[in-house]
């Protein structure tokens, strides 16, 4: 086993890094005393959360304590802890191993099954977690009376928007903001036809993973396995809504609303009492990602890029919990096992021992680069970077179902636009 200093040497002789990353690489390190090991799956998760771009910089800039100010609860331990402790790790200048023992007194404070240094499962670890955190720094701070409300006469996608402000009416973070997706649940009688929907938010995935002949499969398997159509038939019969008896029903998930931060757990552990676990070699992707097969509305756009993984090697009886990140400064891939952090080649993070998986939405997801065969707006856009006052002209792919559209006539945008491509913009409704 190398040694921190051994490590450093080894990257400082690599010679691939500033001195700023090596510091926030060094700052990455976790050590627990003598209870090292059996924290393990504490320190994957904190890993793969301090590298969380969007929610390391809520701490560092401590936009945190805005939203726990905003609120009158008297509990905020939690989240102060958990904030000082990404703060140290980011910005310490001293290369020794940071200890999280006060965020862990917090943590046994919220959820008391983490009493002890038993080994734990990091999926379990993550979603108490991110609840403990999220409800610290809830924006709702007196959750309105649950009225019983039926959407059901709408149109699924609005249907779907509704559920969602009504979700956030109740609970509304930073945490939300990143973490937090829509599931729609459809229900398929195969009687009448009718077809009913239910929409949820979801923290996580938990997908099956899919049993081929051979070692590997792949993460869209497993994608598939979890949305395919699932026959509920006897017993499970459920009512139909039109027929008003149990029929025979189809059911099918498919993503609604797609987080910033989708989290893949792999089900590698049986879920009676974690007797057996599956070692099978699931092959995802460390770029594009692209989940829109599963999606909902056809128009909505969903690639993800990896960022972190949490890995569980060994048996249900003795394991250990790694973490392999992407430091979101440089880029680099590492190695976090407690108090050791080591550079890795991005070649290694696929293996067998991949257990929860962190995507990050591309941004080019989110912002469509328009294509010279598509129909394109033009827009105004006034320089507010500089004191040029230019008004320039840029173009939008013509997308009338995204209202979001207007608003971003009122981005800074600096007009840098190449008039050879405003010449194919030949229609220009507003302006
Ligand atoms: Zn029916």
């Amino acid at each position: 086993m190398p040694s921190m200093r051994q490590s450093y040497t080894e990257m400082r002789r690599k010679g691939s890094m500033s001195g700023s990353v090596l510091v926030s690489t060094f700052v990455g390190l976790l050590i627990n005393q003598a209870k090292v090991r059996d924290s393990c799956f504490m320190n994957s998760i904190l890993q793969c959360l301090s590298n969380t771009h969007s929610l390391r910089d809520y701490c560092l800039h401590n936009s945190h304590r805005r939203d726990l100010n905003n609120n009158s609860r008297t509990n905020t331990a939690l989240m102060e802890e958990f904030a000082k402790l990404i703060q140290t790790m980011w910005t310490s200048s001293s290369s020794e191993a940071v200890s999280p023992s006060e965020f862990k007194t917090q943590i046994q404070r919220y959820a008391p099954r983490f009493v002890g240094y038993n080994q734990q499962d990091a999926q379990e670890f993550l979603r108490f977690l991110l609840d403990g955190l999220h409800n610290e720094v809830n924006r709702v701070t007196v959750r309105p009376r649950g009225t019983v409300e039926d959407f059901d006469h709408l149109p699924d996608e609005e249907k779907g928007k509704k559920m969602w402000s009504k979700y956030l009416e109740r609970e509304d973070s930073k945490i939300v903001d990143l973490f937090v997706g829509q599931l729609k649940s459809s229900l398929t009688c195969s009687h009448c036809g009718f077809c009913s929907t239910v929409f949820d938010p979801f923290w996580d995935l938990s997908l099956p993973i899919a049993k081929k002949g051979y070692g590997e499969v792949s993460l869209m398997d497993c994608m598939r396995l979890f949305t395919k159509e699932d026959v509920l038939d006897g017993d499970e019969k459920p009512t139909c809504y039109r027929c008003k008896a149990r029929r025979r029903c189809t059911k099918k998930f498919t993503i609604q609303k797609f987080p910033k931060i989708l989290v893949l757990h792999l089900k590698r552990f049986s879920e009676a009492r974690r007797t057996s676990k599956l070692s099978t070699f699931v092959n995802f992707p460390m770029k594009d990602l692209d989940l829109r097969e599963f999606a909902s509305e056809n128009s909505i756009n969903a690639v993800y890029n990896l960022y972190a993984v949490s890995n569980h090697s060994g048996t249900t009886m003795g394991g250990h919990y790694t973490a392999y990140c992407r430091n979101p400064n440089s880029g680099e891939w590492y190695t976090f096992n407690d108090s050791r952090v080591t550079p890795m080649s991005s070649s290694q993070v696929r293996s067998s021992d991949a257990y929860v998986l962190f995507y990050e939405l591309t941004s080019s997801s989110r912002i469509k680069a328009p294509r010279a065969s598509s129909p394109l707006w033009t827009v105004d856009k006034l320089c507010l970077e500089c004191d040029c006052n230019r008004i320039g002209r840029g173009y939008e792919e013509l997308t009338p179902h995204r209202p979001a559209w207007f608003s971003r006539l009122s981005l800074p945008l600096h007009y840098n636009t190449p008039m050879s491509l405003l010449a194919s913009s030949s229609l220009s409704f507003f302006l």
